[in-house]
């Protein structure tokens, strides 16, 4: 039976940092969502009251707005099946509970932390799969009566059909199986009262009407649990997918010190939402076209061919190049509002600039940008003459260079940087230099490094003084 129309929810809680894997799995969702004329819900699983923080919350949802993953339903925009936090949906919870304790399927479980400790302790010496033994299973009515009565506390656990065997659809795995003669009857609540993540997490998805969830694999014997919890209620299945962990250069699970492990990390990096959702989209699949906006993506995508079981390795480099892609597209008026600050605080000189000259300037920088952060290095040429030492010189044939470089003085005829440098490409050949040589050596006098913007441009954008005085330095290097 599957579940009519497409559903589908990003459901993070918000207890540190949206790192990748998170930010995957919104971004899988929603692009689901829209390619199939389907419903894109953000849910904050709030339960874990002690270490939820509502800023959090608030910064869940400028990240996604950053990234451009605009959900149709959930905080601040509501929607049919709202509250979208679950601390507010406490309410729902206990009823579905309550349903569940009218029909027999949950029982009072009052054992402490320490005798399901030892119990855990022995079936393990035993070479027994550790899994809670029933003790209050088979409480009398009398029995549980007093305990209550004694306060002491409880939680309520879910009795599975032990007999059974769960099933389920994901779309990397295929059908999934799981016998529920290995699992343990799990708990719907803590003694606080709270309720847990697999019991709150199913009544959601459930009530919402969710069609698919698509998390990370490391759900994957919760939803086991949670596809007993539905068959339970006589509720329909979602379609799962279970979405490999992202695992780093190494192969291992990608963490903190990693970098690019968090949104963050990226954003201060200089790292584009459009580069960002685009290498998660395109990671651990081939295509032929890779770089692609979240259109095209939602034109494209084939899910079912996506979706695979194999690990994910994520590539900084390639993530940089797929940004470099992108900063190449951008307006360079765009360009500069995003690093006009990062200028300002290396340059104090460009605060006086216009924005029209700044622009001039980036614009020839733009090609050569792998991350935003690269700005300043790459303009750091027009704020400060290059340092130049005997060693960056020394493959070159300095006094033939010296030469045509001091023809320029006594030239009169040049105008401007633009003569000034054909004139060097002109009387180059003339001394038989090679051209390699002879734009390498510029560049670096007028730049700094061998690779970067053509030496025209650069001559353009020092103008023809200063690019006279950078070139005038070869001769600190002649005997
Ligand atoms: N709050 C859970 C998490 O962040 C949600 C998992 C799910 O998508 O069901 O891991």
């Amino acid at each position: 039976m599957s579940i009519n129309p497409v559903r589908v929810r990003f459901a993070p809680s918000p207890t540190g940092i949206m790192h990748l894997g998170n930010v995957r799995a919104a971004l899988i969702n929603y692009l689901f969502a829209r390619q199939k004329g389907g419903t894109f819900i953000l849910r904050i699983e709030d339960t874990d009251t002690a270490r939820n923080i509502s800023h959090l919350s608030q910064k869940i949802i400028d990240d996604l707005a950053w990234l451009g993953l605009n959900y149709d339903e959930g905080p601040e925009k509501n929607g049919i099946y709202a509250p979208y936090y679950q601390s507010e949906r406490t309410e729902i919870y206990k009823k579905h509970l309550k349903q569940l304790e009218d029909n027999h399927q949950v029982y009072r479980c009052f054992c402490t932390v320490e005798e399901l400790e030892k119990k855990r302790q022995r079936q393990i010496a035993l070479k027994q799969p550790p899994r809670y033994d029933r003790t209050c299973a088979n409480l009398t009515h009398d029995q549980i009566a007093q305990k209550l009565n004694d306060k002491i506390p409880f939680i309520w656990r879910f009795k599975l059909d032990q007999t059974q065997k769960i099933h389920f659809y994901d779309l990397a795995h295929k059908e999934m199986y799981f016998d529920l003669a290995n699992f343990a009857d799990f708990p719907l609540t803590r003694q606080d009262g709270s309720f847990t993540f697999i019991f709150a997490n199913f009544v959601d998805d459930m009530t919402m009407k969710i069609s698919h969830v698509f998390r990370g694999e490391d759900h994957l014997t919760n939803t086991a649990c949670q596809v007993a919890l539905y068959n339970a209620f006589n509720a329909p299945v979602p379609v799962f997918w279970h979405l490999p962990i992202i695992g780093n250069a190494q192969g291992k699970k990608l963490s903190k010190r990693d970098f690019g492990f968090s949104l963050d990390d990226l954003k201060n990096a200089g790292f584009l939402p459009q580069a960002i959702c685009n290498y998660l989209s395109i990671i651990g699949g081939s295509f032929e076209k890779e770089i692609m906006s979240l259109e095209e993506l939602i034109r494209t995508l084939n899910f079912e061919a996506i979706a695979s079981t194999s690990k994910i390795r994520y590539d900084t480099e390639k993530l940089k190049w797929v940004n470099h892609n992108w900063i190449k597209k951008m307006d360079p008026e765009d360009l500069l509002r995003s690093t006009r600050s990062l200028i300002e605080k290396e340059f104090a000189q460009s605060k006086l600039m216009k924005d029209s000259q700044l622009i001039e300037l980036i614009k020839y920088i733009q090609p050569e940008l792998f991350t935003l952060n690269d700005v300043p290095q790459l303009i750091k040429f027009y704020f400060f003459r290059p340092e130049i030492n005997k060693e960056m010189l020394h493959e070159f044939n300095l006094e033939k260079l010296s030469l045509i470089i001091e023809e320029i003085e006594k030239n009169q005829k040049i105008k401007n940087s633009q003569e000034l440098i054909e004139t060097l490409i002109a009387s180059a050949k003339l001394q038989q230099i090679p051209n390699k040589d002879l734009y390498h050596v510029i560049r670096l006098l007028l730049f700094g490094s061998s690779n970067g913007p053509s030496i025209k441009d650069l001559a353009n954008l020092l103008g023809l003084k200063e690019t006279k005085e950078r070139l005038f330095v070869i001769r600190n290097y002649t005997s």
